[in-house]
């Protein structure tokens, strides 16, 4: 329980990666806020489970594009913990679309909630957050490559990567860390939904190690960075994909 006395947001925590950092870090004795956008029974499920397992967990439904709801999320979870230490900023959505094919609507929809959600987040962190805290960003690795159908995708999560540097110098002086980490491809509803399995199968063996990422891979490199061993880790980028690239 070597998390104790320390509170996490966890943003889009009702299902996939979210949900395993949910339960990793309440593992570990953290409090935890399991944030969702509108399925609170998934959510409910992973708080229940949380309990079930000894821990401490909320559900906050708060949409990460809306500056009032993030507000709200902050409150919320200083009003039931008393702090927050760690934001977790995994809330998140894919698109896979050539950009010819993109509609103004679809390009919106992924920078209001990938990047402007990340933004928000961070614009309350600046001032709600302890000090010696700790921000980990979702980016994805496919901002290391040049995949057709990723362009929108890639380019909110290269937002987030420099979103990620600049609010490192900004926050450092109080002692929080500011880091991104970057998955391969996962086993999520987010990855899976619509790739057939010859498709499933060409990225699995693009990865150095052969397989598609499960959530609990990703898991253990949040554990890292809100621990005491990554203090002197901020601004980076982190892959974790198994060698996908
Ligand atoms: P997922 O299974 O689709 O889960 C997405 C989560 O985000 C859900 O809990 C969802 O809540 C929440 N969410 C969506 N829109 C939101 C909003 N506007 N406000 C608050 N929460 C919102 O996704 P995942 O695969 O676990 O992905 C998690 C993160 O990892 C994302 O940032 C994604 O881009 C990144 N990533 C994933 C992969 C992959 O292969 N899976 C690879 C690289 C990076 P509801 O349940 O309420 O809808």
């Amino acid at each position: 329980m070597r998390l104790q006395n320390k509170t996490a947001i966890v943003t889009g925590s009702s299902r996939g990666i979210g949900a395993h950092i949910a339960k990793t870090l309440a593992s570990e004795g953290a409090r935890v806020v399991v944030n969702y956008a509108s399925n609170q029974a998934a959510a409910d499920q992973v708080v229940a489970e949380i309990i079930w397992n000894g821990g401490e967990a909320i559900a906050v439904k708060a949409d990460v594009s809306k500056a009032d709801e993030v507000k709200a999320l902050f409150g919320t979870t200083i009003a039931q913990f008393g702090k927050v230490d760690w934001l977790i900023n995994n809330a998140g959505i894919a698109l896979y679309k050539r950009i010819q094919e993109t509609t103004d609507d679809e390009f919106d929809r992924s920078f209001n909630i990938n990047v402007k959600g990340v933004f928000l987040t961070l614009r309350e962190a600046a001032t709600r957050l302890e000090n010696g805290g700790r921000v980990v960003n979702f980016s994805s690795s496919v901002t290391r490559l040049m995949m057709p159908t990723y362009g929108t995708y890639s380019a909110t999560k290269a937002a987030v990567e420099q979103l990620t540097r600049v609010f490192s110098k900004e926050v450092g002086q109080r002692g929080i860390t500011v880091n991104s980490i970057s998955p391969g491809p996962t086993n999520t509803e987010l990855f899976t939904e619509g790739k057939s399995e010859e498709v499933l199968q060409r990225l699995a063996s693009m990865a150095a190690l052969g397989r598609i990422g499960e959530p609990e891979d990703i898991a253990g490199l949040v554990l890292f960075l809100v621990s005491d061993e990554s203090a002197w880790v901020t601004a980076q980028n982190l892959g974790v994909n198994g060698g996908f690239a």
